[in-house]
């Protein structure tokens, strides 16, 4: 079985072709970064012309890394949200051409099944299991009670973690997106700030993220107002802290709530190397027996062969779409 996959939620352009939703034959993956670079953050309008121009060479790219031609697909998948209208509509569009030209089915996945199929490239997945989403637009504690079933049981109230990172990444002069560079200068400090931990220790599991984006942006302006300069490693590792301490007792909390035997985490914040490392060792005293699959770092961003690992459990389940399929900006899985 080969899917044929695309990915336009946001500022990649991907196609990827994805055999039994758990092998890739590749993987193209066109990122729009440097455009959007100067503006600090993605700009819809920029995206989608660039997901116009990128989407043909990635359709062939991606067949020709593969090695397979049209006649040789057994369905195509697209990513109808969530995400930017504009750009979802250009994988959309695409998609149901290929689909309607070649006589395939066509797939619609969420974008966040995409993000959290992503660990099916490195082992089959165990059911019911807990999946930590962590991305640009998303903080979630996703229950999957079977293939393709998803339960939020705690969000984000505010701010996605990736975009705190994002928003303090600029005051501290790094250009979008930050986490990365985040991440690294927080690996070279110490936490020295003791930035608040919102919502840690109450009775749900929620998150808020914009109370401690706050109070570094006004840490860091207080202290240009008095001429001192703060330690930017110290900064980053004080920011870092306070985000994965939540994080992990949040996801802590959850487990200890709804047993399961694996841990997804899913989402561009998933290559945060404080968090993978702070994950594994509070599950390693407090749930030994919990498996931990995390995606390997060029799968946890945005990319199409996730998108095609979810699409196998939607095809064996037959939930087709028709040329009518249109896009979700605001698609989300069901609270439980
Ligand atoms: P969504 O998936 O919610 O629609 P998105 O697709 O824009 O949003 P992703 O592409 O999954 O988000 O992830 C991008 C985010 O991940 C950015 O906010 C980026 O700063 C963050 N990120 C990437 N690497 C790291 C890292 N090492 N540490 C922290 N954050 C990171
Ligand atoms: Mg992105
Ligand atoms: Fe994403």
């Amino acid at each position: 079985e080969l899917i044929l996959a695309f990915e336009s939620s946001c500022d990649e352009t991907s196609v990827a072709v994805v055999e039994n939703g758990v092998t890739i034959l590749s993987n193209i993956i066109a990122t729009q970064i440097n455009s959007h670079k100067r503006f600090g953050g993605v700009v819809p309008e920029v995206a989608s012309r660039h997901h116009v121009e990128q989407i043909t060479d990635c359709i062939n790219l991606a067949l020709a890394e593969a090695k397979v031609s049209y006649a040789d697909l057994t369905a195509v998948a697209v990513t109808y949200g969530p995400g930017l209208v504009g750009s979802l509509l250009i994988g959309v569009t695409a998609a149901k051409t290929v689909a309607y030209a070649h006589h395939l089915p066509l797939i619609p996945v969420n974008h966040m099944a995409g993000h959290i199929y992503a660990a099916r490239f490195v082992k089959p997945l165990v059911y019911p299991l807990l999946a930590l989403m962590v991305s640009g637009g998303h903080t979630e504690l996703v229950m999957v009670t079977a293939p393709g079933e998803f339960a939020i049981i705690g969000e984000t109230r505010d701010d996605a973690a990736g975009e705190a990172y994002d928003k303090i990444g600029r005051v501290l002069g790094i250009t979008y997106p930050a986490g990365k560079e985040v991440d690294r200068l927080a690996h070279l400090g110490q936490d020295t700030f003791h930035f608040p931990r919102a919502m840690d220790g109450e009775a749900n599991l929620d998150f808020s993220f914009s109370g401690l984006k706050s109070a570094f942006i006004n840490t860091v302006h207080h202290a240009d107002q008095i001429g001192e300069t703060l330690d930017r490693n110290d900064l980053a590792a004080s920011f870092q802290a306070a985000v994965v301490d939540v994080l992990v007792d949040k996801t802590m909390q959850a487990l200890r709530e709804h047993p399961v035997s694996q841990l997804v985490i899913a989402g561009g914040v998933a290559a945060n190397q404080g968090l993978r490392e702070a994950m594994t060792a509070a599950l390693a005293t407090q749930f030994p027996a919990v498996d931990v699959v995390i995606p390997p770092v060029r799968l946890t961003g945005d990319n199409a062969a996730m998108i095609g690992a979810a699409a196998h459990i939607e095809l064996a389940k037959q939930h087709f779409a028709d040329e009518t399929l249109n896009a979700v900006p605001n698609l989300n899985f069901a609270r439980a």
